[in-house]
């Protein structure tokens, strides 16, 4: 039987976070695991940008916790991502 690959974006440990850049009232979309399951190589946290968050696929993952139906949750959720990082601002 085939495993069904794990979306990231699908679990409660999955969270976006605003992360602000130089400007204080400018920021951009990054997720992270509250499970702290994403490293960097030198052992530091991983964040990844939002727009990406539906590539976060695990083979397995022990903290995975289901937040709902995947389907048509993830088909709904890539159509409606930004295409790339986006630069957001509190201003608006
Ligand atoms: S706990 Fe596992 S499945 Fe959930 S967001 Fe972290 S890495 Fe992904």
């Amino acid at each position: 039987m085939v495993k069904e690959k794990i979306f990231c974006a699908n679990c409660l440990n999955c969270i976006v976070i605003r992360q602000y850049e130089s400007e204080p009232d400018r920021y951009v979309l990054r997720v992270r695991c509250m499970k702290k399951k994403w490293v960097k190589r030198s052992g530091e946290e991983k964040l990844y940008k939002y727009f990406t968050v539906a590539r976060r696929i695990m083979d397995d993952c022990d903290g995975y916790a289901e937040a709902g139906e995947l389907y048509p949750y993830i088909k709904n959720l890539r159509k409606e991502l930004p295409i790339k990082d986006e630069i957001y601002s509190t201003r608006e």
